[in-house]
């Protein structure tokens, strides 16, 4: 049954020109039918760059907003089109237009787990890898308002000493896990190196050994030379670890950092979507050239790659 949905997905694939990109997040199966995995600007980078027709974009939805401003010309679908990202809504644009009026001279940079319609408002957008490097680019004297993560915000407030505004959002997969639970683990795998997401409260951050956004952690655990890791994020980047690195060993920090809104999209869906495509991810044209600037800044500022 399995082995049909994949063959049905691959045909239908070649047929439509379609690539497959899954999120670190999403679980294996549909990872491991994914032309690309990765975070979610590099799937949004590699929707532009490939000469694909249609994208099938196993994320959030915020995601699939991303890769349909960065590629305009190309049909993003998303599988399941309530797969949302409660941090993202977290702030609207009224919201984030109001406290532009409270601090009208002051920068905005967005994190990119936000919707399109507060990316327009910004002035960059950011991401966990790069929200650091994205803030020291930004001249000193301006005031700047960070959305819609404040436990990112906090990392980058200590990171760069700049004393920024931060909306309160936060992601509900990070947060619920608890200082307590990740000593527990800790205690069970003495030798094993913690590493967590910026988007964990200061309380784990404090427990870590490193911070590293999903990006970094599968860069950092390819070069280290230790052979166990404790996993402070959602816990489908586990598979992806486990793949890269077959003699290494990884323990979720606790079994509660799981989205599921991440686990939505199953291979069944994926067939689905291709087969009728659906759901069609559209952003207006006003909302998309203003939020792809905010995305374009961001992006000149990368290393390249
Ligand atoms: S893990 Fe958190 S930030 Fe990522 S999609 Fe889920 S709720 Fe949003």
């Amino acid at each position: 049954m399995l082995q049909k949905i994949i063959e049905k997905i691959n045909t239908l694939k070649k047929n439509k020109n379609a690539v497959i990109l899954a999120h670190n997040y999403q679980i294996g199966e549909v990872q491991d039918i994914a032309d690309f995995t990765g975070d979610s600007l590099d799937l949004s980078r590699k929707a532009a760059s490939c000469d694909a027709d249609v994208i099938v974009f196993c994320g959030v939805y915020f995601m699939a907003q991303t890769a349909a401003i960065l590629s305009p010309q190309k049909t993003v679908l998303l599988p399941d089109k309530t797969a949302g990202c409660p941090m993202a809504d977290m702030i609207g644009a009224e919201q984030l237009a109001d406290l532009k009026k409270k601090h009208p001279d002051a920068i905005v940079v967005c994190y990119v787990n936000s919707t399109a319609e507060v990316k327009a408002l910004s002035d960059y957008c950011c991401t966990s890898s790069n929200a650091v490097d994205v803030v020291n680019s930004i001249d000193e004297y301006r005031d700047i308002i960070f959305v819609p993560d404040k436990n990112l915000g906090q990392v980058v407030k200590q990171r760069t000493g700049r004393d920024m505004i931060l909306w309160p959002g936060y992601c509900p997969t990070h947060v619920f896990a608890t200082p307590d639970d990740i000593k527990r683990v800790q205690q069970q795998h003495p030798g094993a190196v913690t590493l967590a997401h910026p988007e964990c409260p200061q309380a784990v951050r404090d427990c870590a050994d490193v911070l590293l956004s999903t990006g970094q952690m599968l860069k950092f655990v390819k070069q280290s030379e230790k052979k166990e890791f404790l996993i402070a994020t959602e816990i489908g980047i586990i598979h992806t670890l486990k793949k890269q690195n077959p003699e290494k060993v990884f323990y979720p920090a606790s079994e509660k950092f799981l989205c599921p809104n991440m686990k939505k999209i199953t291979l069944e869906k994926v067939l689905f979507s291709l087969e009728d495509d659906k759901y069609i991810i559209e952003v207006p044209k006003d909302i998309a050239d203003k939020a792809r600037i905010a995305l374009d800044r961001m992006i000149a500022i990368l290393p390249k790659g």
